[in-house]
């Protein structure tokens, strides 16, 4: 059978090592005799499974002791009516940085709740798509907080700089697409949020990591099952909580510490990055247009020259086992997801594909 490397966006690949130790243990978990999934959420087998996980993520991510970390449901979606039902108190605004698709549908389900006050990053420079730097943002006086997304999944584009806007600021940050993939100081954040079926697990859980002052400010029309407080008070378990998901995230935080953690798979990854836009960069045949400081080393969009080669390429790479490389139908083209999970045989595989499709058809 062809090796396949899964490029998708998410839900996307997760480790070949976890799949195996949860197909191994599917069918007799813990010589329970039933899987992980069929046991009750509060008994003593499954919470064990829960303070690993939370345990795991806290040395991952050096979360220091005043953050809590909630594992909900609702998807990145749900947090974006979740901040500000939780967030903004007897404030009406917030800060909205729109740096492209996923920004931007955070505004919108903001403007339910609250008149943002955005700010629109998106510059243009050397003929490449960029984001202002920070210093750049006008932040509003007034605001309960500021938002933005670190990493579009879609547009490629990324924002790596870390805030420093002073203790006053309360910084929430959605983190779906680029959450372990390179170190983060959680010090800098009121609220980091992300769903985890790209570099955490598979879809369902929800992982919020909120700053415990920030808890108990809730509107009473939150939803309970969104709700910070409820959630923390009941250990994430308020309602049943995504027990498989739940579990298979804690496989893939041991695999992640066995692996180094994030400071090791952050190499890898500026490798991997660093392989496939050169790969693009050097050819006239591929183009990705964001600039170089905003690009991002999870999803990296691309462009062949000329488009009546799309099918092609998409109908040969899949033959190859490159799958899932068609671009959002918001942007077209092609687009490489490259998880923590995507190994750089993965990418190599890729940018090998690309130098022989450019040579039979350049
Ligand atoms: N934010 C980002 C950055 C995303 O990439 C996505 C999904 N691709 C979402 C939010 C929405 O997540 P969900 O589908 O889990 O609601």
């Amino acid at each position: 059978m062809t090796q396949v490397y899964n490029f998708s966006s998410g839900p996307a690949m997760l480790p070949a090592d976890v799949l195996k130790l949860a197909q191994q243990e599917l069918r007799d978990w813990h010589g329970l005799g039933t899987s992980v999934m069929e046991i009750s959420h509060r008994g003593k087998a499954f919470i064990q499974v829960a303070e690993d996980a939370e345990r795991d993520l806290r040395d991952l991510m050096h979360i220091p002791a005043n953050y809590r970390v909630l594992f909900c449901h609702g998807g990145g979606r749900g947090q974006f009516a979740a901040l500000p039902l939780n967030l903004l108190g007897d404030k009406t605004t917030a800060d909205y940085v729109d740096g492209g698709y996923w920004a931007a549908s955070a505004i919108k389900e903001a403007k339910k709740y609250l008149t943002p006050n955005v700010i629109d990053p998106k510059i243009i420079v050397d003929g490449k798509r960029a984001l202002k730097p920070m210093r750049d943002w006008q932040l509003s006086d007034e605001a309960a907080f500021v938002h933005y997304c670190p990493n579009e999944t879609i547009d490629g584009i990324a924002i790596d700089e870390m805030p420093d806007f002073g203790s006053d600021t309360v910084v929430a940050a959605d983190f779906s697409s680029t959450i372990l993939s390179s170190p983060v100081d959680v010090s800098r954040f009121g609220v980091i949020y992300a769903g985890a079926q790209k570099n955490i697990g598979p879809a369902g859980l929800t992982l919020v990591i909120v700053r415990d002052d920030l808890l108990g400010k809730a509107s009473v029309a939150c939803p309970s099952i969104l709700d910070y407080t409820v959630l923390n008070d009941n250990d994430s378990m308020f309602n049943t909580p995504p027990t498989f998901a739940w579990y298979l995230a804690g496989l893939v935080f041991k695999w992640l510490k066995q692996n180094g953690g994030v400071a090791a798979i952050d190499k890898i990854n500026q490798q991997k990055a660093d392989l496939l836009y050169g790969t693009i960069d050097r050819s006239d045949f591929y183009r990705n247009d964001v600039a170089t400081a905003n690009r991002s080393r999870m999803n990296v969009p691309f462009q062949l020259a000329d488009s009546r080669l799309d099918d092609l390429f998409l109908e040969a790479s899949f033959a190859a086992g490159l799958h899932a490389l068609k671009g959002h139908r918001a942007v077209g083209g092609m687009r490489a997801s490259i998880y923590n999970a995507m190994p750089l045989a993965g990418v190599q595989a890729l940018t090998d594909f690309m130098v022989d499709f450019e040579r039979r058809h350049g």
